[in-house]
């Protein structure tokens, strides 16, 4: 498993979304599978059998379509001799594309989570599915359950619950014999405990600080050990910050893993969008700010604000669908300053014409925006939010703002002339 930054998954999200739009004339679009680490041949092998079968088809057309494709893939898995570490996920067909036209598109990714089962379909659409639901797991929490006797220690990944270990103690049970040997036998008691705690603490901290892009800690148990645990500090100090809560369950071990999820899953779904929140509120703060305050929205300003190396926080939201895109003249020298443009409105702008010789414009580069404008951010040091639509602050970002704003480490003077600017949003 490979964990996504919050871009990459952007990145991903964005590819799935357009492939997702493509169809085919017919049933020739091939949808392609292969499970992690195997032999390529056996599905080289499998693919000239399609090819093979596919001479039966009667349309010439999708016939030639079908044939093409596989022998695309063919010529993409040429250069492997075993799939990688997470399996590859090939998209490959002809789709329509305007006025009746076919295009050959190929597409390969190697998944952020294993292929695990062989796929092959061709169908009018390409089979998105298993790649979406490997970008709905997203989130990691470490798992955590403890009393005196028992403790397990999981991962949860999205929906699924990974126990890491369990282990049991010597910590001694209660005794009744009263008077002075009950307690010394509670002192003694009492130092196993903390020394249970002790190494318990250190075996879980040590699998949660290892574990990459953990979001939060749940803690779990029947009784009161587990505050003990959690108060007594013996998580490492740098995992506190991360600890949720503490959640009761009537078990400790891999059962209780379950019952810990099912009991915190209103606080973890809260969690992702509270930082959310929390980052609007922040920034309409600054905004509504008399002074000016230290916030800028819209593309131009956040534009030149990031040039300026102003920017403390870039916040996107990732329902833009926007390109930065350079459009030049297909035969003359013509070219138009950078400007942004909505994903769907580029061919619009391909069928005006060159104002200096009349001929066809094309865009001979074009950058998603929300890839642009967070590499001008790296260049500053800028953190780069995403946000989603999932709260109504995220889709305030997105519609009052245009989805783009900034939060600023200083005070900036904005040329008179941004607002002016064609290619404000
Ligand atoms: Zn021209």
């Amino acid at each position: 498993m490979t964990e996504l930054s919050s871009r990459q998954r952007y990145d991903f999200k964005r590819d799935l979304e357009e492939i997702s739009k493509l169809r085919g004339q017919h049933t020739e679009l091939i949808s392609l599978y292969i499970p992690a680490e195997k032999e390529i041949s056996q599905y080289t092998n499998y693919l000239r059998a399609e090819s093979s079968q596919a001479s039966n088809i009667k349309s010439t057309q999708t016939r030639k379509n079908v044939q093409g494709a596989i022998e695309s893939l063919l010529s993409r898995l040429r250069y492997y001799r075993m799939s990688p570490a997470n399996g590859l996920v090939l998209f490959v067909g002809a789709v329509v594309t305007g006025n009746n036209q076919q295009d050959m598109r190929a597409y390969v990714f190697e998944p952020p989570q294993a292929v695990t089962t062989f796929f092959y379909r061709c169908d009018s659409t390409f089979y998105i599915d298993p790649l979406r639901d490997m970008l709905a797991e997203k989130e990691i929490y470490g798992l955590l359950l403890i009393d005196r006797r028992e403790c397990t220690v999981g991962i949860l990944r999205g929906k699924r619950i990974e126990q890491v270990f369990y282990d049991t103690s010597q910590v001694p049970g209660k005794h009744g014999r009263g008077g002075q040997s009950q307690r010394r036998m509670e002192r003694l008691t009492e130092v196993a405990a903390d020394e249970w705690y002790k190494k318990m603490g250190e075996r879980a901290s040590e699998v949660f600080r290892n574990t990459n892009g953990l979001v939060g800690i749940l803690v779990g148990g029947p009784g009161p050990s587990k505050r003990a645990f959690i108060e007594g500090k013996f998580l490492h100090y740098e995992l506190e910050p991360k600890i949720i809560d503490l959640f009761d369950t009537g078990y400790t071990d891999e059962y209780g893993l379950r019952e810990l999820v099912d009991n915190a899953s209103e606080a973890m779904k809260n969690l992702g969008l509270v930082k959310e929140k929390n980052l609007i509120k922040r920034l309409l703060t600054a905004i509504r700010d008399a002074d000016g305050g230290l916030a800028t929205y819209g593309e131009a300003y956040v534009r030149y604000a990031l040039t300026m190396g102003a920017v403390d926080v870039l916040l996107l939201s990732e329902g833009l669908r926007s390109y930065r895109a350079k459009i030049t003249c297909s035969s003359c020298d013509y070219t138009e300053p950078d400007r942004t443009i909505k994903a769907g409105e580029i061919d619009k702008k391909l069928e005006e014409k060159c104002p200096k010789c009349q001929s066809r414009l094309t865009v001979k580069e074009k950058n998603d925006v929300v890839d642009e404008l967070s590499e001008l951010a790296e260049t500053s040091k800028a953190t780069v939010e995403l946000v989603s639509q999932d709260s109504d602050e995220g889709e305030t970002l997105l519609k009052a703002f245009g989805g783009i704003a900034a939060i600023l480490r200083y005070r900036l003077d904005f040329p008179k002339t941004i607002g002016r600017e064609p290619n404000a949003s």
